[in-house]
């Protein structure tokens, strides 16, 4: 076994999606808790787990934000729930260029769940009274996983060619701030 292997914690939330009724308790969960100072102010389009609506077929599907990409991906398969048709982008939880989720409002930076930092149990989580998203913990034994830096500059990189550096600057210092 490798030196560098080593257990680790994995958190999950588990949504069940015939347990979900569109309350969108944790949107405004999340976008308090990383609101700056914390519960200062609740808006949903800060939210970085949104929930995709459909009210005519009772369909609601509460997607977290994933990872930013810096373009649009080729995937463009559909789903047909109760007789509508969606496209892959209305399930898709990267915050990417062809739309405005998981973006902040007023810079237009991406929105990534962090998993509420440290908090033992997601705000999110938390707050869905009706039981349609559930905290797992798990142990895995797996080698260090750490991004290599390449990954990291290449994301960062994509990040100041888009939105400019001093926008970038500002946000990472306002995200320490909620620390
Ligand atoms: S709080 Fe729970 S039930 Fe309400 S919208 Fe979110 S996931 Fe669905
Ligand atoms: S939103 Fe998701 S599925 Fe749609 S183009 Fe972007 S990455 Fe692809
Ligand atoms: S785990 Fe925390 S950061 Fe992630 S979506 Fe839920 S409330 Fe938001």
């Amino acid at each position: 076994m490798s030196d560098q292997s080593q257990k680790k914690i994995v958190r999950e939330i588990k949504v069940d999606l015939d347990k979900c009724i569109g309350c969108r308790a944790c949107e405004v969960a999340c976008s308090g808790f990383h609101a700056s100072p914390k519960y200062s102010s609740f808006n949903p389009s800060r939210s970085r787990i949104r929930v995709v609506q459909d009210l005519v077929n009772d369909v609601y599907v509460p997607l977290r934000a994933g990872e930013y990409t810096a373009a649009e991906c080729t995937g463009r398969q559909t789903f047909k729930i109760h007789g509508k048709q969606y496209t892959e982008c209305n399930f898709c939880p990267a915050s990417c260029p062809s739309r405005d989720l998981f973006k902040e409002p007023d810079s237009g930076l991406p929105l990534k769940c962090d998993m509420c930092e440290d908090e033992k149990m997601p705000m999110c989580v938390e707050v869905c009274r009706p039981g349609a998203l559930t905290y797992e913990e798990r142990e895995e034994e797996r080698a260090d996983e750490e991004p290599a830096l390449g990954e990291v500059e290449t994301g960062l990189q994509s990040l100041v060619h888009k939105h400019g550096v001093q926008k970038v600057m500002d946000t990472i210092a306002r995200m320490s701030q909620n620390k």
